[in-house]
């Protein structure tokens, strides 16, 4: 079995060739997966969004963004070329404007990822594709452990009489049982919302939430420790990030920015703070380059990406 690797920085420049993450072998064919322990796949759909529009264009713009990611992560001790083989599947197939008809596409094509045994690390899109990638997850692994960052609980039960919405995937994903509410956790909260429910409606669910406020306070680990509460035992997990957990400075190309949100350090430090946790599947998502600046988000949701990839890495060689 080749064990797939990027392109050699040291014999071609990283600005050089055709753009997949890092600069990974990109195998389209969904059978080839088995050569990979993780693949990054793409979920360009943006018709699930309520207010700014763009995050179709979410994974290029982290693509062309990924091409200074090296190998070796000194914070958790890790070459993540060593541990994994990495590829990137290109992108899921969506119809622009169409949401039902592309969640059922972007769930069978999920599925027929799963089924190959890779870990999926997916890139939106925006947070509606969540949904139809909960579905595939659970389908093969049982109700997970959500693990979700965001500025918003997403659990709205509808939007202007839809149902589907980038507002609205975790209350769809709980209803028809595809998340352990026991087991799962939100982090980084905030912004003014509709009403007091608004704030309460994840602990009426039975989520844990920290919100952004609160981290400020109490620092990050004290999510840290509240994830590893929540998702920590046994049980599939699954680590959701909408982009705009981070404040709008760190974060500006996203689609409902809310001010007072996570710096690019504590992000960092949330994710490498769950080292040795598996996890079945990550999302990154709501990346949006039309409104970004100077390429910031698309260059931190690369390096919040390569985080994830670090865990994965750091999971399967297993405890030192
Ligand atoms: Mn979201
Ligand atoms: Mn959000």
């Amino acid at each position: 079995m080749p064990h797939h690797r990027p392109v050699d920085a040291m014999a071609y420049p990283r600005f050089e060739g055709i753009r997949t993450f890092m600069r990974l072998p990109h195998l389209a064919e969904v059978e080839r997966l088995r050569e990979a322990d993780l693949a990054i796949v793409g979920v360009p759909f943006d018709t699930g969004a309520t207010y700014r529009v763009g995050a179709r264009f979410g994974p290029a713009g982290i693509r062309n963004e990924s091409m200074l990611l090296r190998p070796y992560h000194p914070e958790l001790a890790v070459d993540v070329h060593a541990e994994l083989s990495l590829v990137d599947h290109g992108d899921l197939p969506v119809t622009p404007g169409y949401l039902p008809e592309s969640h059922a596409q972007i769930a069978e094509a999920a599925a027929g990822v799963l089924a190959t045994g890779v870990t999926p690390l997916f890139l939106g899109g925006d947070h509606s594709v969540s949904l139809p990638l909960l579905r595939a997850v659970a389908a093969r692994h049982g109700p997970v452990a959500l693990v979700h960052v965001d500025a918003h609980a997403d659990l709205w039960p509808g939007y202007y009489g839809g149902k589907d919405t980038h507002g609205t995937p975790f209350r769809r994903a709980l209803e028809e049982g595809l998340i352990d509410p026991e087991r799962s956790v939100q982090i980084g909260l905030r912004g003014p919302v509709y009403d007091a429910d608004d704030v309460e409606v994840s602990e009426r669910l039975g989520l844990a939430s920290l919100s952004a406020d609160a981290l400020h306070r109490r620092g990050v680990d004290a999510a840290v420790e509240l994830v590893r509460k929540r998702a920590g035992g046994p049980g599939p997990r699954y680590l959701s990030f909408d982009i705009d957990a981070l404040d709008p400075v760190y974060a500006p190309g996203t689609g409902t920015p809310e001010v007072g949100g996570l710096t690019s350090v504590q992000a960092l430090r949330l994710l490498r703070g769950l080292a040795g946790l598996d996890f079945v599947g990550f999302d990154l998502v709501e990346v949006m380059p039309a409104y970004d600046v100077g390429a910031v988000t698309q260059l931190l949701a690369a390096n919040l990406a390569y985080e994830m990839i670090a865990l994965a890495a750091v999971a399967k060689r297993g405890p030192a």
